[in-house]
């Protein structure tokens, strides 16, 4: 049997052909496509402004800028993320601040939020991890009554909603990946969806050299930007991906179903919350019941690859890598991140997979799991 890989991107002829398009059109660089998908992408989030860039990095950073976040600013944010997150913090100058994750939604924890806020608080990064959102209403409740900016890292909930209202079409500043593990990509790319045109025309200026252009062929630069502009080549995948981004969505719930059905429950592993409503499923994660296996994870994960299925790790904690530690943080500073990052894996779910292989990957993990059970 094929190697079922943990994601895939469903890229199909007319995305290549439009793809060739523009690469024969003589305008490769942002033009056209990019300024139909920054149109596209704010229909999608109900009329609000969107710009896209080379990625959810670059967004995120730019969207701290715009926040007015400085050297000597506290961002809070959670340690289960990827890298990204934290690491566009430090880029600005400023401190991150972690708050542990809830264990069962395996976001951030909103109980412990308000413990974190100190005066030098400026804004908070929330993550929809695996795309399941994190509570607006609490979110945006804390954030208003201490006057703080937020900028969602959306990078896994496009399309994902709360209460209904898709993520973006609402809130602070949020931001979108493209990356090609996404649920919808550009190969590359990213973009943020701002709460008006003044925030626009900055990030506009953020993203290339702080260059603003005039009628008369003159140019300013006014303030410090950067090279994060998207290539067409990179928006046209991004046009055909978003045009199917709703029927990859429901695909992948559908799957997620198929594994609530066919996992076996008597393994131990804890399953994430069977949310069919407002998450996109943007990954499946069982966590293993590590304390009761003769195997290690990395063991775990190298079995099921020798049966053909792809497992990936996201994430560990991240106060526990070199950077980090070296600004303080340690092991026990945040208990569930540690325990999730540890015995986080994610199974493969992507549109193109079959029913037969959720069934597949969950014979495998029952033949690797229940011998190594103690
Ligand atoms: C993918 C991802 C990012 C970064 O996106 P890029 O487009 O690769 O820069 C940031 N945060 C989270 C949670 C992500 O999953």
């Amino acid at each position: 049997m094929d190697f079922l890989p943990f994601t895939r991107p469903s890229i199909d002829e007319d995305t290549i052909a439009a793809v060739g398009d523009v690469l024969r059109s003589g305008w490769i660089t942002t033009g056209p496509k990019s300024r139909e998908l920054e149109a596209a992408l704010s229909a999608y989030v109900g009329g609000r402004p969107v710009r896209v860039v080379t990625s959810a990095t670059a967004a995120l950073e730019m969207a701290l800028r715009i926040a007015g976040v400085q050297p000597g600013d506290e961002v809070i944010t959670c340690p289960l993320s990827w890298a990204a997150t934290a690491n566009v913090i430090l880029t600005v100058g400023a401190t991150p601040v972690f708050v542990d994750a809830d264990p069962v939604t395996r976001n951030i924890d909103l109980n412990k939020v308000e413990a974190a806020i100190t005066a030098k608080t400026r804004a908070i990064i929330p993550v929809d991890l695996a795309g399941l959102p994190v509570d607006r209403d609490r979110l945006y409740d804390i954030a208003g009554r201490h006057g703080l900016r937020v900028i969602e890292d959306a990078a896994q909930s496009m399309g994902a909603n709360w209460n209904g209202r898709a993520i973006g079409s609402f809130g602070d500043l949020v931001s979108f990946s493209f990356h090609a593990n996404k649920n919808m990509t550009s190969g590359e790319g990213g973009c943020l969806v701002l709460n008006n045109d003044d925030e626009a025309r900055l990030f506009e200026k953020l993203r290339l050299q702080g260059v603003t252009r005039f009628a008369d062929g003159t140019m300013d630069v006014d303030v410090l930007g950067g090279k994060a502009n998207m290539t067409d080549i990179a928006a046209v995948i991004g046009l055909h991906q978003l045009k199917k981004l709703d029927g990859f969505n429901e695909r992948r719930r559908e799957l997620a179903r198929l594994y609530f059905e066919h996992f076996d429950k008597s393994l131990g592993c804890e399953l994430p919350p069977a949310d069919f409503e407002q998450s996109n499923w943007h990954m499946f994660q069982p966590l293993l019941p590590l304390a009761k296996m003769s195997i290690s994870r990395a063991e775990f994960i190298d079995s099921l690859k020798a049966e053909g299925v792809g497992v990936g790790v996201h994430y560990p904690a991240m106060h526990l890598f070199t950077l980090f530690r070296a600004m303080g943080f340690a092991e026990g500073d945040f208990p569930h991140a540690e325990d999730i990052g540890r015995r986080t894996v994610t199974l493969p779910l992507f549109p193109a997979m079959q029913d037969a292989d959720v069934i597949r990957v969950c014979q495998a993990v029952s033949r690797v799991l229940r011998p190594a059970l103690k």
